[in-house]
């Protein structure tokens, strides 16, 4: 049957990160590009419910930091003061709007099409919005993204997820939240930092998992310190509305039953791809075990000319990297030869975490490197210290660095920070690790002072942490 509808050279099914990265990109080569958003607002998950109003949450976080710091600074005056969560968050969401506008400016700008509708497949080569015409294109882009996974617990519809934290209206005074990856500390540290009372609920003894121990230890210690609750070895049973209209939360923790009632209950247990409108099996395309689209390094699924990247393949899930493995797969598709082979090398990839203090990494932790190095190959460096903002204050907020470094030459193969400022030093620490650069490298840089920074590139034999096999 001939087509019926309209005819792309490159479909987007997805405007975040990745789909709007991608298709601008293809345009930019002259190609005709079309790109489908199903939630009415472009930008995705990191605009509209992540990486940046949540910055913007920090942010105020960190102002009501100050604010407390403040007096041991000289301000005699200064005094924690009311905080009007509604009123920020209705300038937030402007502001968000804001953004959405300029994205679908920019669309125009480019000349990619925008068509708004859930996308669902027809075939591998065509698409359907739901209202009988059929959407056709050359090759096509899964870039739809993730949402925050509920589990299935009796009353877990009363709790809030990520998404939900961002519709607050009132601050809540006791705040429950459910998972300690970064984007439940992040939230846990906001609503503290703001004066609500907070407990995190985590499955092990650890929060933050995945990174190295330098950060995990350190900000559990400071996380405690400053009074957030942290229950270990814990699992949340049920939740139930109470008398009082604020939520039970049962539990079991080391074996022991437990409940407490709280005013917000936040879900942070991990993120699923947002696949179930899209018909996938229409088109082919497979899914590994937890569900992602798989793909290989060139973003190719198992069906030619229909591609995937971003939250939905599970790697990486973070904006620069579905923005990189877009414009790396225009590049390819669309772009002159000398790109021919370009796609996203996905290691070394550097991510922060926006805590109080914040904490970054990029390269190996300590366990990978053993196992990638063995422990007799590796020179580990440490350096806890407590930098100089805190010198007129009580609380000493700690900073914690470490550098990994491997064979004889030390190359440099894990930087992990923790500290005040960590989110903007990693930057370019980050660009020394990609390029190979050594310990005797970081030792031949003049360093920076007074600053936390100059700790990276002072570290001396005294620094050495003696490691476990
Ligand atoms: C609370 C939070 C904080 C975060 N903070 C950071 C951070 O500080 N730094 C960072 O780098 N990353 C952060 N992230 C992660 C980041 O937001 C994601 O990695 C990024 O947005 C992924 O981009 P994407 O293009 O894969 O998907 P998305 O940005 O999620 O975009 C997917 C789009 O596809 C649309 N869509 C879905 N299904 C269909 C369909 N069938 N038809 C049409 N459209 C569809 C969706 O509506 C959405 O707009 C955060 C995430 C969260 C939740």
């Amino acid at each position: 049957m001939p087509p019926t509808g309209k005819i792309y050279d490159y479909l987007v099914i997805g405007g975040g990160s990745g789909g709007l990265a991608s298709a601008r990109r293809a345009a930019s080569y002259g190609a005709k590009v079309g790109l489908i958003e199903g939630s009415g607002r472009l930008g995705g998950t990191c605009v509209n419910v992540g990486c940046v109003p949540k910055k913007v949450m920090w942010n105020t976080a960190s102002i009501a930091e100050a604010i407390r710091d403040a007096k041991e600074y000289g301000f005699p005056d200064a005094a924690p003061t009311k905080f009007d969560w509604y009123t920020l968050k209705n300038k937030r969401d402007a502001y968000i709007k804001r953004l959405n506008g300029i994205y679908e400016r920019n669309l125009e700008k480019d000349q990619v099409e925008y068509i708004t509708g859930m996308a669902s497949f027809v075939s591998k080569n065509s698409v359907t919005l739901g209202n009988g015409e059929e959407i056709h294109a050359k090759k096509i882009l899964i870039a739809v993204g993730g949402r925050p996974m509920i589990p299935k617990l009796p009353g877990a519809e009363l709790g809030i997820d990520s998404d939900g934290f961002f519709d607050l209206e009132h601050q809540p005074k006791r705040v429950a939240v459910v998972g300690t990856g970064y984007i439940g500390i992040e939230l846990a540290g906001i609503f503290h930092s703001l004066g609500s009372q907070v407990s995190i609920f985590s499955r092990t003894q650890e929060i933050l998992r995945p990174f190295d121990h330098i950060i995990k230890d350190t900000l559990k210690k400071e996380m405690l310190s400053v009074g957030i609750e942290i229950i270990t070895n814990s699992h949340v049973k049920a939740l139930a509305k109470a008398s009082d209209n604020s939520i039970s939360l049962s539990y079991e923790a080391d074996g022991k039953e437990g409940s407490a009632e709280y005013d917000t209950v936040l879900w942070a247990i991990g993120r699923e791809p947002l696949l179930e409108k899209l018909a996938i099996d229409k088109a082919g395309v497979t899914v590994n075990k937890k569900g992602y689209i798989v793909v290989n390094d060139y973003q190719e699924t198992a069906i030619p000319e229909v591609y995937a990247l971003g939250d939905v393949c599970g790697i990486e899930q973070l904006t620069p990297v579905a923005i990189a493995a877009g414009r790396r797969l225009s590049d390819r598709l669309f772009g002159p030869a000398q790109f021919k082979d370009s796609k996203l090398d996905y290691r070394n990839v550097p991510s922060v975490i926006f805590s109080h203090p914040t904490a970054g990494a990029v390269g190996l932790t300590e366990d990978q490197a053993k196992k990638e190095y063995g422990a007799e190959n590796l020179n580990v460096y440490v350096s806890e210290f407590s930098g100089m903002y805190n010198a007129m204050k009580t609380h000493k907020t700690p900073s914690a660095f470490k550098l990994i470094c491997a064979g004889p030459e030390e190359k440099v193969v894990g930087i992990h920070l923790v500290g005040l400022g960590s989110d903007e030093m990693l930057q370019g620490f980050a660009v020394a690790l990609r390029m190979g650069a050594t310990k005797a490298d970081f030792d031949s840089t003049v360093a920076l002072h007074p600053t936390s920074a100059e700790e990276l590139v002072t570290l001396t034999k005294g620094n050495l942490k003696k490691i476990s096999p």
